[in-house]
């Protein structure tokens, strides 16, 4: 028989309504299975409470550990189910992406409405997510985002809606598949990649590209500590001027800074040579994300760079 592991690490989906406080950790991740029956297939449940917090709680170090958890935990079952909330699920499912590689399926799941609001989506998110991950077409697709009956990956997944039920979608390469009564896979998954990091280079920090902005928040990453930067570009990858002096500082001072773009669809490139655009931001050495967005990259950059030549280029370079 098979056997399953539900790892709850937190979120909507195991919060209730605290009346006067709003929504809070309220349920163990065994709680969660409350009334769920499952007449077709039988198979052995087990539980590993991780954590119950919410998501924006959840640190990188806890996706390395959550990373090292899955991994041994995969050797004694035949498919691992994670609650996590959504917020950052995106960030969780690309780290564990990367740093998971065996063939049993990993599922994250979460919920975006807790009781007790009408039509919770919690309990039917994680059927879906037992029965993606008891399906023997899910081995070796690695780690998969289930959601509102649809299948994504986590190189793609993103989440678009505060409240909607729709909250992700894949912007790039579509949906993996869908649970409809049984799992359909569309297509096979994105090509799975693997970075064997043995530390995580923190902080690297986020900075975004508006108009008229300047290089005051980039110094003062780099000043206080930013062991890489990625920049939330405009368009195809090009700042304001008033950013490339910022920019200059800290590829002066060794850091590597990284060019994704706010844009929901499409890659960065080195195509505009004005000041500040993205053919500049290459001729001064720094990397792009091609269609990578900005927080992923964040997450791929603190593993290469926790990897033990610090592969940076490795990681990078096939993007631009
Ligand atoms: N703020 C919540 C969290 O990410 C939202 C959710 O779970 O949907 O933990």
């Amino acid at each position: 028989m098979k056997k399953i592991f539900i790892l709850a690490t937190g979120g909507t989906i195991q919060m209730k309504k605290d009346p006067g406080r709003g929504l809070i950790p309220a349920f163990l991740g065994e709680e969660l299975m409350r009334g769920l029956a499952f007449p077709d297939e039988e198979f052995i449940l087990e539980f590993d409470e991780f954590s119950n917090v919410p998501s924006p709680w959840i640190k990188p170090e806890d996706m390395m550990k959550i990373s090292e958890r899955i991994n041994s935990l995969t050797l004694e079952c035949d498919g691992i189910i994670i609650t996590h909330g959504t917020d950052t699920l995106e960030e969780t499912a690309y780290f564990l992406s990367l740093t998971y590689s065996g063939d049993k399926p990993v599922v994250m799941t979460a919920a975006m409405r807790a009781p007790p609001d009408l039509g919770i989506d919690g309990p039917r998110n994680i059927y879906d997510s037992i029965k993606v991950a008891l399906e023997n077409a899910s081995r070796s697709r690695g780690v998969m985002v289930v959601i509102n009956n649809s299948i994504f990956s986590p190189r793609d997944v993103a989440k678009i809606s505060t409240s909607n039920l729709a909250a992700f979608t894949s912007p790039e390469y579509g949906l993996l598949g869908t649970i409809d009564e049984k799992v359909i896979y569309f297509s096979k998954t994105v090509e799975r990649e693997s970075i064997k990091a043995s530390s995580l280079a923190l902080p690297i920090d986020l900075i975004q590209a508006y108009s008229g902005a300047d290089s005051r928040l980039i110094r003062y990453s780099v000043n206080s500590g930013a062991q890489g930067i990625v920049l939330e570009s405009l368009g195809r990858g090009n700042v304001p001027p008033g950013m490339l002096e910022g920019i200059k500082y800290a590829l002066d001072k060794g850091l590597p800074v990284v060019v994704s773009t706010k844009v929901q669809n499409g890659r960065v490139a080195p195509t505009y040579g004005y000041e500040g655009g993205g053919r500049n931001l290459a001729d001064l050495g720094c990397y792009f994300a091609g269609n990578l967005r900005a927080n992923k990259a964040r997450i791929r950059l603190m593993l290469a760079l926790g990897t033990k030549e610090k592969e940076i280029r490795r990681y990078f370079e096939k993007f631009i």
